[in-house]
Order: C-alpha cells, then sequence, then structure tokens
C-alpha cells in the first residue's frame, strides 16, 4: 500500500528517505569531510550565516592567527574583527576561544579523535557542555565525523518533518531529533542521507516562505500540501519530476 496522508508519522518518514534517496544523490559514509575541529568551530560560525561568509571568516581566523593556539590566545576583539563575516562576530568569538581553551585543557591537545572511542551518548554529552554548542552542532560532528548513529536537526529537517506529518506540527527541534531518530533504524548511511537530502530539499524545493510543492516528490502523504492543494490528483504525481536536475541549480554544500 502506498503512503497517504494518514499513514503512521514514521511510515513518513521511512517513505521520505527512500523518496529523497532517489530524487537526490544517494551518498557514502566515505565523502570528504572537514577534520573534527574545523567542522566543530566551522559549525559554531556558520550560525544564521552563508556557507561563503563562513568559510571566509574561517580562513581569515586562520591566516590571522596561524593555529588553534594562536586563535585561542588572539585578543578577542581581533578575533571578532576576524569572523566579521559572521552573524554575531562578538558572541562568536569568546565562544570559539572557551570552546579551544577547554579542549586544550581536558586533551592537552586541540583534537576531538577521542570522540571515536566515546559512546555516542558520552560524546554528545560532553560536546553540548560546552558553551554555544548545541544538540545540532554536536551531532553533525558525531555523525560527519565519527560516523555514529544520530541524527542533526536542522531548521530545513525540522521544516519539512513537521509539514510532511512525520512529527507533531508544533514539535521543537529538539523532540524532533528523538522522535525522527526513534523513526529511523540507528544506521549511520540512513541518518547522514536523510539528514543532506532534507537539508538539500529545504534549500531547493521545500522553501520556508512559497515552498515548492508541484516539484516536491513527497506530494502524495505531505499534511502540508493536503491542507494548501487538497489531495494529490493521478496527473499531479505523475507531473512529479522523479530526479532532481542539475539544470535546476547546483545542490548546496
Ligand atoms: S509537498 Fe510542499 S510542503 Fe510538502 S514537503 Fe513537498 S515542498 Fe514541502
Amino acid at each position: 500500500m502506498p503512503t497517504t496522508y494518514t499513514s503512521p508519522p514514521a511510515e513518513k518518514t521511512w517513505q521520505d528517505h527512500l523518496i529523497l534517496n532517489e530524487f537526490f544523490e544517494p551518498l557514502t559514509l566515505e565523502q570528504p569531510r572537514r577534520t573534527p575541529m574545523r567542522e566543530l568551530i566551522s559549525t559554531i560560525l556558520s550560525h544564521r550565516t552563508t556557507h561563503a561568509d563562513e568559510e571566509l571568516a574561517y580562513d581569515r581566523m586562520l591566516e590571522a592567527f596561524g593555529d588553534w593556539q594562536g586563535v585561542l590566545d588572539a585578543p578577542t576583539a581581533e578575533l571578532a574583527h576576524a569572523i566579521r563575516t559572521t552573524r554575531w562576530p562578538d558572541t562568536q568569538a569568546p565562544r570559539i576561544q572557551e570552546v579551544l581553551r577547554r579542549i586544550k585543557a581536558e586533551r592537552g591537545e586541540f583534537t576531538l579523535d577521542f570522540l571515536a572511542e566515546w559512546p555516542t551518548e558520552q560524546g554528545l554529552q560532553w560536546l553540548t557542555d560546552m558553551p554555544g554548542i548545541g544538540l545540532k552542532t554536536a551531532s553533525l560532528v558525531l555523525l560527519f565525523n565519527f560516523h555514529k548513529p544520530i541524527l542533526p536537526v536542522d531548521t530545513h529537517v525540522h521544516r519539512i518533518a513537521q509539514r510532511v506529518g512525520m512529527i507533531a506540527p508544533k514539535a521543537s527541534a529538539d523532540k524532533a531529533h528523538k522522535v525522527l531518530l526513534e523513526q529511523l533504524p540507528p544506521d549511520p548511511l540512513v541518518l547522514l542521507n536523510f539528514h543532506k537530502h532534507n537539508y538539500w530539499h529545504g534549500q531547493r524545493v521545500c522553501f520556508f516562505t512559497k515552498p515548492d510543492c508541484p516539484r516536491c516528490p513527497l506530494k502524495g502523504f505531505c499534511n502540508y500540501y493536503l491542507e494548501h492543494y487538497g489531495p494529490a490528483t493521478p496527473e499531479a504525481l505523475a507531473a512529479t519530476p522523479k530526479k532532481w536536475d542539475t539544470a535546476w541549480g547546483a545542490l548546496p554544500h
């Protein structure tokens, strides 16, 4: 039986995964990644900041201060100036220095490699105990860099899960993290693809304002679609593209 508007949330979540896996390019766990330290600091810089501005801030920071010790020792105002392309440099600069200070104090060097050996929950707790590191940032580092079975829920994953009906309409991002994780198998490959595909879908199709529903392959069971257009007709379903066409634009980072 096909998944419909009234199907259970867990079924919608799994169907979302299968369909978007087909719609976008399925990824492998062996994607080239940034180092864990870079992932962590870049994710702090990326808060409400475009990818280009985040990269610029990161490059300027390392150019100005050389390495993590240099960033830690830098006058905070100068660090804020170096990362000025981010949204809140005056908040992020002391935060980055505090994170670096704690890592150096606890581990003796600027590395997160020990997290590979730690259980997921322990790593999550350690990371989220640091200032400015939330569930999303910690999950990104643990999934992308260490292939731990955890799901980062960013604004796109959260919005699509609400609209489709994978979670309750008003469920918070932290709640979505828990619910979606229970609905999906504890397989890092599935979780990585689910995260990236819904992130791309939110960036390219299911926009915050005016989602491009006619192009969306989830319309046959998405609550938002039902509310705004009524049940998808056979014609609408037949006209829906099965694959992302690169002529529509490159997929984001
Ligand atoms: S049908 Fe529309 S609202 Fe639903 S997931 Fe697709 S683009 Fe988003």
